[in-house]
């Protein structure tokens, strides 16, 4: 039996109702107590989606493209920023989420994996295998290239700190307004937006590319994800700081990348290389993460 199946195995008491629980579903009941108290509004909801997107793109441009994948430079101060902001989203540390993200890219959709649908089912897939006790620890050796900065392994340890700073930040300028809107509504949209990609990007979608899993290109789940849902796409080429490869695949996290890139805080953006784009490699390579072992992540 795999660690997978025997967590599992322990049933759904242990996996979704333990002490370190209640902050998790606290946070839902808050965000629908919050917006019944203060009542409907389309600037919280606004605040809400803004906020949403903002965090989000530090899930998926630096949790994801940078920290897991590495797929572009940048400094080591901007490097804190990206893990800080991914951070704030409460999805644990920087290398603990990454640690286990480049686990996903090694089994892909095989036993082992720790969020496959095909392997574990939905709901497993989209919460489970994030609530479950015994995938708490981080693999350090999975993550070397990053657990050398004592910043990042600060951050992995405090990872409640961001998220505290962001939501004591969001009280003291907008009050109970901003605090239910702008933090606990968007936070708990982040979690099942970013959660989507585990649970729905291996099921609904086409597959452009014969990827040895069961990952998706899907245009809705790439809108709620920032670019994300062209999961087939990286699954296909996991190195590129983009992921939808096609002019009509919007990626806004890739959007997102070039401005930045434009006004010099990262650099060195991977590309996708032309074979890889007509797709007459069955690319695996480079592997994930790439040649993290030796390159200097920051200038
Ligand atoms: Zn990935
Ligand atoms: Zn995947």
């Amino acid at each position: 039996m795999n660690e997978v199946a025997a967590a599992q195995a322990k049933g759904w008491r242990a996996t979704y109702f333990h002490k370190l629980t209640p902050a998790f579903w606290g946070l839902h009941v808050a965000a629908i107590v919050g917006v019944a108290r203060l009542g409907w509004s389309w600037s919280g909801l606004t605040l809400a989606l803004v906020l949403y997107g903002v965090r989000l793109f530090f899930v998926t441009g630096g949790y994801h493209r940078y920290f897991s994948h590495r797929s572009y430079k940048t400094s080591r101060a901007f490097q804190f920023v990206l893990a800080f902001g991914a951070e704030s989203t409460l999805q644990k540390g920087v290398l603990w989420w990454s640690a286990h993200h480049r686990h996903h890219h090694k089994m892909s959709d095989k036993p082992g994996d720790l969020h496959s649908v095909k392997q574990s089912g939905f709901w497993w897939a989209h919460l489970g295998w994030i609530m479950s006790r015994d995938f708490e620890d981080t693999e350090l050796g999975a993550v070397k290239d990053l657990a050398r900065y004592p910043e990042l392994r600060w951050l992995n340890k405090y990872y409640l700190v961001p998220p505290l700073v962001i939501a004591a930040l969001t009280f003291a300028i907008g009050g109970w307004f901003a605090l239910v809107w702008g933090f606990v509504v968007s936070s708990v949209l982040a979690w099942h937006g970013t959660f989507t990609i585990n649970s729905l990007s291996h099921v609904f979608g086409t597959r452009p590319y014969a990827t040895t899993d069961d990952s998706r290109n899907n245009a809705l789940l790439a809108l709620i994800t920032l670019g994300e849902g062209w999961h087939n796409n990286h699954h296909h080429y996991q190195v590129a700081a983009r992921q939808g490869f096609r002019w009509y695949q919007f990626d806004i996290t890739y959007y997102i990348l070039r401005v930045l890139a434009a006004v010099g805080l990262i650099w060195d953006l991977h590309g996708v290389p032309q074979h890889i784009l007509d797709g007459t490699t069955r690319a695996t390579a480079p592997a994930s993460p790439p040649s993290v072992a030796v390159a200097d992540p920051v200038a």
